[in-house]
């Protein structure tokens, strides 16, 4: 089996079966994205548990890889600090700039590797960023994104 169709199957198989999709009862932002070249669509919950780690919901339709790509967010950003989560998400976003070309580091991205084909094709790019868009925007309405904190200081 070659690399590509491993990743085909990876994504496939986070479409077929995906990880955590569901709402949270108490979402402290949320952020719903459509990208209307494919009629996909993502609702992105978020939330801070007692340790101040991320809990992430979505619910969603569409194409394979976006939701797929939601399936993928959730396992990889669920559970970690909001910067840890940022981090990840920003590798994420530099994947799909790429081309296909780059050799995606599994240890940060996870199953989120299996995208790096999708990102030869410009169509599709939107679709895997979606939820992705989403977990950004949630986080910024709920004030837990980490990119003031991080970065901003003098
Ligand atoms: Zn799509």
């Amino acid at each position: 089996m070659n690399l590509e169709s491993l990743y085909q199957d990876i994504i496939l198989d986070h479409y077929k079966n995906p990880r955590g999709r569901a709402l949270l009862s108490e979402p402290a932002g949320e952020s719903h994205q459509v990208n209307p070249t494919c009629g996909d669509e993502v609702t992105v919950q978020v939330a801070l548990d007692a340790a101040g780690n991320v809990v992430v919901g979505y619910e969603g339709q569409g194409c394979s890889i976006s939701q797929a790509s939601a399936s993928v967010m959730s396992e990889l950003v669920a559970g970690l600090a909001p910067a840890q989560g940022d981090e990840i998400r920003r590798a994420f976003v530099e994947l799909m700039h790429t081309k296909g070309a780059a050799e995606p580091d599994e240890d940060v991205l996870g199953d989120g590797v299996a995208f790096v084909g999708v990102a030869k094709y410009p169509a599709r790019i939107k679709c895997a960023l979606l939820p992705w868009m989403a977990l950004q925007d949630a986080e910024a309405k709920a004030g837990i994104g980490s990119d003031q904190e991080g970065t901003s200081a003098p």
